[in-house]
């Protein structure tokens, strides 16, 4: 019988192995099973010290460890067992924004940086840290749903405008441009925007929401934003001064267009 444990456990970041140094590595199983009318890839490892089967669901997808000699049969009747969570925890991790629904609650897990993490909220001073794959998040009052939520609004905000401003540092800097203003939205569809100021400075716009997203799609952000600098259309021009900053533009530029409005709502 599978241990609740052995299926959540794994959920919490990347399982220990995948951190330590590469060793030598079982030889995968790669096989298939549909399961409610989708092919998913699963790879199967075994191993002669395991007597039971386990599943785990992280970024490589779904997993099974099992006893040396474990029938075949055995790991396909378990995966269509918990066919509902295989399903629903493989939407999280391929897409973490699906993960979080409009009501999303303290409880849930909070897409970071394009990686689903649990949230833990602990007393202290206000604070927000990521720790062993966890977020952290330390409030006087943990008990204050309303003040904790607030404190974890501000947090963001506070941790999106660190990291965006050093994204925006490096593309200015790659742009041979001065460095703008950083100015956070919450737009609901809107990622970033770039504007002139009186003075011939600009001040760049970006959706705090963002760092939720991958870091590969807030570069994107940044660079659009930073080659509008110099070229405030989407011209020719402008495409091309993209490119250079970030040479994969269209499939992020793609991948932009389907993430909007999918974000939680802290
Ligand atoms: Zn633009």
């Amino acid at each position: 019988m599978l241990r609740l444990l052995q299926l959540e456990l794994p959920l919490f970041g990347l399982p220990r192995e995948a951190r330590r140094a590469p060793v030598v590595q079982a030889a995968e199983e790669r096989r298939r099973i549909m399961l409610d009318g989708k092919s998913i890839d699963y790879a199967v490892r075994r191993s002669a010290k395991r007597r039971t089967l386990g599943l785990t669901i992280d970024t490589r997808g779904l997993r099974v460890a099992a006893p040396a000699k474990a029938k075949h049969a055995d790991i396909e009747r378990l995966i269509h067992r918990h066919a509902a969570w295989v399903l629903a925890k493989l939407r999280e991790w391929q897409h973490p924004e699906h993960a979080a629904a409009r009501a999303w609650s303290l409880a849930d897990t909070l897409p970071w940086l394009g990686r689903a993490l649990p949230l833990k909220v602990a007393p202290g001073k206000p604070g927000l840290a990521i720790f062993d794959d966890m977020l952290i998040l330390t409030v006087p009052r943990p008990d204050d749903e309303r003040e904790t939520r607030a404190r974890l609004v501000l947090l963001v905000k506070q941790s999106a405008r660190a990291d965006f401003s050093a994204r925006l540092a490096r593309y200015a800097a790659a742009f041979d441009a001065p460095l703008p203003q950083l100015r956070l939205t919450r737009a609901a569809t809107r990622w970033g925007s770039c504007a002139r100021d009186a003075a011939g400075g600009h001040r760049i716009s970006l959706n705090w929401r963002m760092i939720h997203l991958a870091p590969r799609l807030i570069d994107y952000v940044v660079a659009h934003e930073v080659a509008h600098m110099r070229h405030m259309h989407h011209g020719p021009r402008f495409w091309a001064a993209v490119e250079r900053l970030y040479p994969d533009y269209l499939a992020a530029r793609d991948e932009m267009r389907r993430m909007s409005l999918r974000l939680p709502e802290i």
